[in-house]
């Protein structure tokens, strides 16, 4: 048998290692491999298939799932998708000098219909974060979701008030539904308010970013606390006929800066989410992602 006298072996995908005889043991060489970071961009065509249009050119099958989830943020991937729609993604790249590729998370999603432009990125550091439009808003398509499943019985604006007899401005929207009925956060926010307010009776006011706030009345029962942190969608509490109510239903009032608002006006288009440094950072990420050059 000859003993080994030499071995070579990639310890890392930036780093080679030598182990050369010396003596009784082996003395260690580390040859660093030089990692081209320039991000891979692709751009094409959507066709009759944007996920297989985008798979042919080169993206790897989970960065084109990535890729339809952010899409379906801001629009209806599967009817709204035309085949002279033309993708363009930018995925994480590596390049060792040595010769080999390693692709990584999708960090751009863009879509050109024609002029009018899906453009998403993430906060750096945030990586599976929410997909910013590059403007820095997270821009969530049409009007905002109800709370509570239930038809609308009355609807925002003057109003021959129900119990008081007159006509009075409804700064708000009630929909009925009976009672019990799970009452859903619209947006990510924090309460505010959560107790018995006169004629709302059981009542949580939820305060989100940009200016906006949601107020729950006439509850059964609610299952928050103030100053508690609310994700959208998560239960505030159930549908009841507390305070100034004639049955059950819920009562939703929606301010912007202050002023009550129709909450179904609302679009969640306008509401901003990233201000001061967070914006900073993440505009420079995305000029640094604007700047490069499609091509493999
Ligand atoms: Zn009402």
């Amino acid at each position: 048998a000859r003993p080994l006298e030499q071995m070579k072996l990639r310890a890392r995908f930036d780093l080679a290692v030598t182990l050369t005889r010396a003596g009784k043991g082996f003395t260690m060489t580390e040859q660093p491999i030089a990692i081209d970071r320039t991000p891979l961009r692709l751009q094409g065509l959507a066709g009759s298939s944007l996920y297989r249009s985008a798979r042919a050119a080169g993206a790897p099958a989970k960065v084109v799932e990535t890729y339809m989830k952010a899409l379906a943020s801001r629009m209806s991937v599967g009817r709204e998708v035309k085949r002279a729609d033309s993708f363009d993604l930018i995925i994480e790249r590596e390049r060792a000098a040595t010769g080999e590729t390693r692709l990584g998370r999708l960090l751009y999603a863009g879509l050109d219909r024609g002029g009018r432009k899906v453009q998403l990125a993430r906060l750096p550091g945030e990586d599976d974060g929410d997909w910013y439009d590059v403007n820095g808003q997270t821009q969530k398509r049409g009007a905002m979701g109800m709370p509570v499943a239930g038809r609308i019985t009355s609807s925002f604006g003057k109003r021959m008030h129900p119990v008081l007899g007159f006509m009075r401005m409804h700064k708000g929207l009630d929909i009925g539904a009976p009672r019990g009925t799970p009452i859903h956060a619209i947006m990510d926010g924090v309460v505010q308010f959560a107790g018995r307010s006169g004629g709302y009776g059981n009542f949580v006011k939820l305060a989100h970013g940009g200016g906006i706030a949601s107020g729950y009345g006439h509850m059964s029962r609610f299952v928050v606390r103030s100053g508690a942190r609310v994700k959208q969608g998560q239960v505030i509490g159930y549908v009841g006929s507390t305070g100034m109510s004639t049955g059950p239903h819920l009562h939703w009032e929606v301010w912007k800066n202050g002023a009550t608002v129709n909450p179904r006006s609302l679009k969640l288009s306008s509401v901003a989410v990233l201000s001061g440094a967070k914006l900073r950072a993440f505009r420079h990420a995305v000029q640094q992602l604007m700047a490069v050059k499609p091509g493999r």
